[in-house]
């Protein structure tokens, strides 16, 4: 408020809503993803910033079982720690139905102008396509109204198409993690970097990063840099992630020469922006959106989720890592269907369990121990490095 010619240009919006959206009013506005700073990078960083958001949710008589990502982002307005910097709110149901209580509870803490904007979860039904376009464009006019701006096409695609090159260079990334040892992006960064960049929409600071990848990425595959030698197996990470501990690949490299070559995270948002037409621009628009985190592949539809499986021959991948979040309706449903399909295809699958960024539910020292068991009874294999077994980290930095 001391600054409100700044706050007066700001929209605030869910994490899970996408950057893209907001193209057509980047040269007047700033579109900030409201969670993403306080609840989900803080938890990369630091595991105890977000216990307390969620036990402040619960406090206020809001059950323990949904979701601890969705009881996390409204415990930061039960204790009143969100950044106030903008004037309205873009809300979102993605990435499940659990984020509608936050939308609506966000609307209740923040009493001001608020545009949900729900996406189905049946996403690829083309009779729901229609729907989706129309709640983009209801957003649009919700902004036009609340700001006094005007949508600006050549702004939209300009925006677009400079992303559309991020998109590119994806693609290009994933060939050389797929198909060549010389990939020199380990799991962490794959997955984190794709998260950021890809659920902020475009910035320079994506293209400047890309450059640096890419300078290295080119050295490793003219020389033939092998960049993960000790590898025996190349893993596939599947369903949510355990945000508490998302050095877990770095671990089963050292320990075991597990690799993580791609996760499930790092392949949503697969849609290429065109921008001959507005219609076409609408239509991937609204495809980008419905492919947001975890909808795409986690509660979106089990031929989504089953997808597991082309991607790993795609990515010639030998393991998975199955994210078992353990509140996670969605994926807790289709537990069973997985494990059949585990051993008709004789796959190797370790199950991981975890509470998202709740790590009081089980341990890394636990996910590590689980991984170790599966490592030494089913694969009779002995670690690269023992000393890495076991080891204390329940402070959790
Ligand atoms: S982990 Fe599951 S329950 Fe939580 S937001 Fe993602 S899809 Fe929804």
């Amino acid at each position: 408020g001391k600054t409100p010619e700044r706050w007066n240009k700001n929209i605030a919006h869910n994490e899970t809503v996408s950057g893209n959206i907001f193209y057509p009013f980047r040269k007047e506005l700033e579109d900030v993803a409201l969670e993403m700073i306080p609840y989900f990078v803080s938890v990369h960083v630091n595991n105890h910033t977000v216990l307390n958001y969620i036990d402040a949710a619960q406090s206020i008589g809001l059950p323990a079982d949904p979701c601890p990502m969705c009881q996390a982002e409204y415990g930061l307005f039960v204790l009143d720690d969100y950044p106030d910097y903008a004037p309205t709110m873009v809300t979102s149901n993605e990435a499940c139905d659990g984020s509608v209580a936050t939308s609506v509870l966000q609307d209740w803490f923040l009493n001001r102008p608020l545009y949900a904007m729900p996406q189905p979860m049946r996403y690829d039904d083309p009779l729901v396509q229609e729907h989706c376009q129309k709640e983009i464009e209801g957003c649009w006019k919700f902004i036009e109204e609340q700001y006094g701006v005007k949508f600006d096409w050549d702004e939209y695609v300009k925006w677009a198409k400079s992303f559309n090159k991020l998109t590119e260079f994806e693609w290009e990334k994933w060939d050389v993690a797929a198909n060549t040892k010389y990939y020199p992006i380990n799991g962490v960064a794959q997955a984190l970097y794709r998260i950021y960049y890809s659920q902020d929409g475009d910035r320079p600071i994506w293209h400047e990063m890309d450059e640096h990848v890419k300078r290295i990425m080119n050295k490793t595959v003219k020389n033939k840099i092998e960049t993960f030698p000790k590898t025996r197996h190349r893993a596939i990470a599947w369903s949510c992630a355990p945000l508490y501990y998302s050095n877990w690949c770095t671990w089963a490299y050292n320990c075991w020469g597990i690799n993580c070559v791609i996760n499930m995270d790092s392949l949503m948002f697969d849609q290429y922006l065109r921008t001959d037409t507005y219609e076409h621009a609408l239509e991937d628009l609204s495809w980008f959106n419905e492919k947001a985190p975890m909808r795409a592949m986690a509660v979106g539809g089990h031929e989504h989720i089953l997808s597991l499986f082309d991607y790993m021959e795609r990515f010639n991948c030998d393991m998975v890592i199955m994210y078992d979040q353990l509140q996670c309706k969605g994926m807790q449903g289709i537990h069973g269907v997985f494990e059949d399909e585990f051993r008709k295809r004789n796959i190797h699958a370790i199950w991981v369990p975890h509470a998202l960024p709740d790590k009081r539910t089980v341990s890394r020292k636990e996910i590590r121990r689980i991984i170790n068991d599966y490592m030494t009874t089913v694969m009779r294999e002995t670690p690269l490095d023992p000393s890495l077994l076991d080891f204390d980290d329940d402070q959790s930095w």
